[in-house]
């Protein structure tokens, strides 16, 4: 095993999944992303800017530096991944792309010996996570459960006054732990029937998280896509969807996972395939992406991508029944998770059926689309930045007045959540579909 001491030469890109060169040429060092990045806005240092970390990828894929450079690691740890530079950059780049091939280079070269390991509590959680609890879905259950054994026991009550997660610096991992939801799991393997007559058929992504933390939100969005005429199927067999193996430098994790989804939904004849977390949306209308490297799969990942909606894309594109709706009487804020905003390009739906329930008052916020920090496990590996974010996004969300925050990601619902703990604040975060499903109950 190398000790960093050891390296002696320029540790270059190699093997597969390397960035490509025409994505980093193709960044013209215009700076206009520079405003639009989290990062750079908190530091106003160029290395923390999305023209700082491509000009690093460039020196590494030139040989001008080696992937050794704390900086480069630094850099490639330090972004979010929130593609708001990819959103604004009018040449187009890429970035989301040569960023998640870069830090799986760092990851292989860590794992076959080039770099240095991770110290061994960084290996053990990248094992458990990566390795183990997000590849099986039985076994991530049985987490849930256990997790929610520890909050209804009342041992997180005890841990968390008697200053012990402190000591072990587990205090601040620990307080994102969501409540975990009373009935656990959505069964998969059922056919739930539209309400009325039918008028689409379609497929829900039941994930990981959001099928355990937030099996409510699960349930609301079934009974929001059948009061709009949807039949929903729950495919069994299908995963995680890999974004945090994709996000966090395991590519070939997530290309494994995303053949587990594509051979659970193809067949299925649905209209759609229905997600109600943007960072599991975006990555699955990437498999594509993801496979166009392997001849057997590309095709299939191809058409499954093709079928993929957010769930707030596919509702605003149908006349949303709002006859069945009642008066809510609600005043809100939407704060636009970055995979939703940035990554797929959706941004007005939201807003569209937040102001077609009755009795609803949406208010803006500044800075909607800034990350709030979460950014899948950004918040555990970069908790300085990630606190700066989300106070940020929170100081934002108070100024409204709004009672409740609107979001549609678990990432973001957990972070903003945490921080308004923290805060010891009134305001409440929900899921979209859980404020139209709220309107459907007579
Ligand atoms: S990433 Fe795009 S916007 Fe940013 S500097 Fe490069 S070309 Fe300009
Ligand atoms: S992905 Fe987000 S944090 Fe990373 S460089 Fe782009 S804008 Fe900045």
């Amino acid at each position: 095993m190398i000790a960093e001491h050891e390296i002696t030469a320029r540790v270059p890109f190699a093997g597969s999944d390397i960035p490509s060169d025409a994505v980093i040429n193709s960044c013209v060092h215009c700076g206009l992303c520079l405003p639009a990045c989290p990062t750079y806005r908190e530091t106003g240092l160029e290395q923390f800017s999305p023209r700082g970390r491509i000009y690093l990828m460039k020196a590494v894929a030139d040989g001008r530096i080696g992937m050794e450079s704390a900086v480069f690691q630094e850099q490639m740890s330090a972004c979010l991944n929130c593609r708001a530079c990819e959103a604004v950059c009018p040449s187009g780049v890429l970035y989301g792309q040569i960023l998640e091939a870069s830090r799986t280079q760092i990851e292989q070269a860590k794992a076959d010996g080039r770099l240095p390991p991770h110290p061994w509590p960084a290996r053990l959680l990248r094992f458990g996570a990566f390795g183990v609890l997000f590849r099986r879905p039985g076994l991530f259950r049985l987490f849930s459960r256990l997790m929610w054994l520890y909050q209804k026991s009342g041992l997180q009550a005890l841990a968390r006054r008697s200053g012990a997660l402190r000591a072990l610096k587990l205090d601040e991992t620990e307080a994102l732990l969501p409540p975990i939801c009373d009935r656990f799991t959505i069964p998969e393997g059922q056919v739930l029937p539209a309400e009325g007559a039918e008028r689409f058929t379609v497929a829900l992504l039941t994930g990981c998280i959001m099928s355990t933390a937030f099996a409510d939100v699960h349930e609301a969005t079934i009974r929001v896509l059948r009061k709009n005429g949807c039949t929903v199927i729950l495919p069994p067999d299908q995963g995680c969807c890999g974004a945090l193996h994709a996000h966090g430098g395991d590519l070939n994790g997530a290309r494994d996972l995303a053949r587990q989804n594509i051979a659970a939904f193809e067949g299925l004849g649905v209209d759609a395939i229905i997600v109600n977390a943007a960072g599991c949306g975006s990555t699955l209308k990437e498999y594509g992406h993801l496979l166009h490297d392997d001849p057997q799969w590309k095709d299939r990942a191809d058409r499954f991508s093709a079928k993929v909606k957010d769930v707030t894309e596919f509702l605003a594109t149908l006349d949303l029944n709002t006859v069945d709706m009642r008066p809510l009487n609600l005043t809100v804020t939407y704060q636009e998770p970055c995979h939703l905003a940035h990554a797929q390009r959706i941004s007005a739906q939201p807003r569209q059926l937040l102001r077609a329930i009755p009795g609803v008052t949406l208010r803006e916020m500044q800075e909607s689309s800034l990350c709030c920090g979460s950014a899948g496990i950004y918040n555990i590996t970069q908790p300085d930045m990630a606190t700066r974010l989300g106070e940020r996004k929170l100081n934002h969300a108070e100024a409204t007045g709004a009672e409740v925050i609107v979001t549609a990601n678990p990432g973001c619902h957990l972070q903003l959540e945490s921080g308004l703990r923290r805060r010891g604040s009134k305001m409440q975060v929900r899921h979209i579909v859980e404020v139209l499903d709220e309107a459907y109950k007579r």
